[in-house]
Formats: structure tokens, sequence, C-alpha cells
């Protein structure tokens, strides 16, 4: 690992003054470690923010919750106001990684996870998001496990975060303090970048900028459910994930979030596929024409082409199973 300086902030102010070109921030440093170790990550210097009072989750003026960056994965879980008016985020957190990382893993950390693509983290291979110019070792490659949609002819990574697509279902905003002392509030959806020529670029995120919170509106009308499918049972990312809520009225869907995971470089969530349920009976027919929407731009590169039947068959499942959850009734 390369030498490099080390300092603990005391506040967010603090955190993000004397920010220098190769600073990183580090919170459970459950990704940022594993990063340094192998030489993918290398700053001259580590600001250390895991003990800033940004742990805290509280309730919002509009009847939502305020989510601190420093809040662990595990905590958020267990919160009640959580389980109560966001299952779909509790059940994502869950999800995620194991208990221990999630009892380190942090909200702000979690959200700017970096990709899990093999060849990023094998510097023998060619990776234009670690060595931008170098070419994409996964486009003719071993890809299983990488994107169908949003992809570029520089990266085809996904976004591995659980959370982050719980997140985007809910229309989370993301608030963040920058070196100047502004403070600015982020869409989730406005977030995260396609990978374009600049796959390296992955979000909004100016250097140095701290996310101090993630807000939640009021919880949503309806039901909701997160589906993972993966390799294996538990300790696995996801290979197609969602995040679903739906409340059906009158015999029709009234309201439609779908955020997918595993899918894209960042939490998918597509209007077409919402556009094509609302107003609709829930039926057969409706929950193939979303999937149509969904799946009418994807691309397989080989070993992943499986995702695309698989994202049909999810899809299908999930809006069959929230079109008849209690409160729901046809
Ligand atoms: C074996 C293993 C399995 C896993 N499985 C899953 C899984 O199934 N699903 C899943 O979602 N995740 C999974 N994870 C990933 C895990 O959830 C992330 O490593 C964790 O959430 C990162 O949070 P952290 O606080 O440790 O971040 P760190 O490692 O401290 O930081 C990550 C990045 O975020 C930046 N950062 C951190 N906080 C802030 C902030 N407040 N403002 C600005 N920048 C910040 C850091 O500079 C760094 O670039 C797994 C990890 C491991 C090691
Ligand atoms: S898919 Fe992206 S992260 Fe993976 S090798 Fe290609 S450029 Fe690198």
């Amino acid at each position: 690992m390369k030498i490099f300086e080390y300092a603990k902030a005391d506040s967010p102010e603090a955190a993000v003054a004397d920010i220098g070109a190769g600073t990183k921030f580090i919170a459970g440093g459950t990704n940022l470690l594993d990063l340094m170790k192998l030489q993918i990550e290398t700053p001259d210097k580590l600001v250390d923010i895991s003990r800033l009072d940004l742990a805290a989750i509280e309730d919002t003026a509009d009847g939502g919750v305020s989510i601190g960056a420093l809040v662990p994965n595990s905590d958020l879980a267990a919160d009640r106001r959580i389980i109560a008016g966001y299952p779909v985020l509790s059940r994502a957190l869950l999800a995620g990684a194991s208990g221990q990382l999630r009892n380190k893993a942090t909200t702000g950390g979690n959200l700017l996870q970096r990709t899990r693509c093999y060849y990023f983290y094998d510097t023998a291979m060619a990776c234009n998001k670690r060595a931008p110019g170098s070419g994409c070792s996964a486009i003719g490659g071993f890809n299983r496990i990488l994107a169908i949609l949003g992809t570029s002819e520089q990266c085809i990574a996904t976004h591995p975060s659980d959370m982050a697509v719980a997140m985007r279902a809910l229309d989370a905003t993301i608030v963040t303090l920058k070196p100047d002392g502004d403070k600015r509030r982020i869409a989730i959806g406005d977030f995260y970048r396609l990978p374009g020529d600049t796959p390296q670029i992955e979000t909004v995120l100016k250097p140095g900028e701290l996310i101090t919170h993630v807000e939640l509106p009021p919880p949503p009308k309806g039901a909701q459910l997160y589906r993972k499918v993966r390799d294996r049972a538990s300790y696995a990312f996801a290979l197609v994930s969602l995040a679903g809520i739906i409340s059906v009225e009158n015999g029709k869907i009234s309201v439609a979030a779908l955020a997918f995971g595993g899918l894209g470089p960042m939490p998918w969530r597509d209007a077409a596929v919402e556009a094509a349920l609302i107003g609709q009976p829930p039926s057969t027919a409706t929950f193939e024409a979303a999937a149509d929407a969904l799946l009418a731009d994807a691309r397989g590169f080989g070993s992943n082409d499986f995702k695309i039947p698989l994202t049909r068959r999810l899809l299908i499942a999930c809006l069959r199973d929230l079109t008849d959850a209690p409160g729901n009734a046809r």
C-alpha cells in the first residue's frame, strides 16, 4: 500500500477544508481499504469522517426522514420508521453483504462504493474505469455479472449497491457540503452518471464534496418489496434486483415506482416502464408491456445474455405479488 497522510475530522466543515486533489474521505472503510490494498485507489491523504456527528435518523418537517451519512447499514435497516414506512429500504439493506459488513458500512459509503467488475479489481487487465484509455477487458471477456442497460463502448460495469436501488425507487435526495461551504441537494435520479466516454466519473459530486445526509420523502402509498436474484442465498451481489412500490385503486394501477439493480451502471429506473403500468388494470398483458418497455434497449455481451429473460421473469413475478398484496386487491 502506498504511504499516505491520515487526518481525523471533528466537524463536516473541517472535513472539507484543506482538501487536495489526492484526498479521500474514509467512513466504514469496507470498500476503500480493499481498493487501497490493491493499489486501485492511491490517495495521498485520508480524511477520517467516521467520528462526525452524522449518524442520526431524524424526522423531517414534511413527514419524511433524514438519514445521516454515517448511519450504519444495520442501524438503518432496523430503524422502526424505516421498517414501517420504507420496508423496501430495510429489505434491500438486509439483502446486502453480511451482518459484520453492515455494522461497518455507512449510508454515504454505500452510495459511493465502486463496481464489482472483476477486471476493475485486477490491475493486470485493461480497464477504462481504473485506467482511462486502457480499454475494457469485460467487453468480449467474462461478463456474467455486468450490465445490459446504459452501457457504452468504454464500460459495461454495474453499480453494486442494494441500498441505492431502494433509495432510487423512493426518490431520495442526497444532501452535500462543498469545500466552499455551500450545501446542495441532489435528487438521486441526477446523482449517478452513465459511463459514456468517461466511466471513471461515476457521480456528479465535485472533488472534496462530502455527503452529509440522505433525505426520504414521506412514506409512499402502496405495497413495497425488494427482491434480489444472486448466485448464493446470502453474501453475494445482485445479478438482478428490483425495488418496487405499487398502489392499485379502483382496479387500476395508480402508483408505480420501480428501480433495478444489477442491470446498469447506476440504480436503474425507466419512466417508460412506469408509464406502461399507470392507469392500467393489473394483468399479465400489462406486466408484459412493462417488461417490453424496460428491455427494449437491453443488450447482452455474451456471458450476461441470461439477464434479459431473467429480468423479464423477475419483473412480471414482482408485479404480480405487488398488485396482489393486501390493500391492493384487484
Ligand atoms: C465481501 C463484501 C460483500 C458485499 N456485498 C454487498 C452487497 O451484497 N450489496 C451491497 O450493497 N454492498 C455490498 N458490499 C459493499 C458494502 O456495502 C460497501 O463496501 C459499503 O457500503 C461501503 O461503505 P463504507 O462506509 O465502508 O465506505 P468506505 O469504504 O469508507 O468508502 C467508500 C467510498 O465512499 C467515499 N465516501 C464515504 N463516505 C462518504 C461521504 N459521506 N461523503 C463523500 N464520500 C464518501 C469514500 O471516499 C470511498 O470512495 C459488500 C462488501 C464486501 C467487502
Ligand atoms: S466494464 Fe468497466 S469496470 Fe469492467 S473492465 Fe470494462 S471499463 Fe473496467
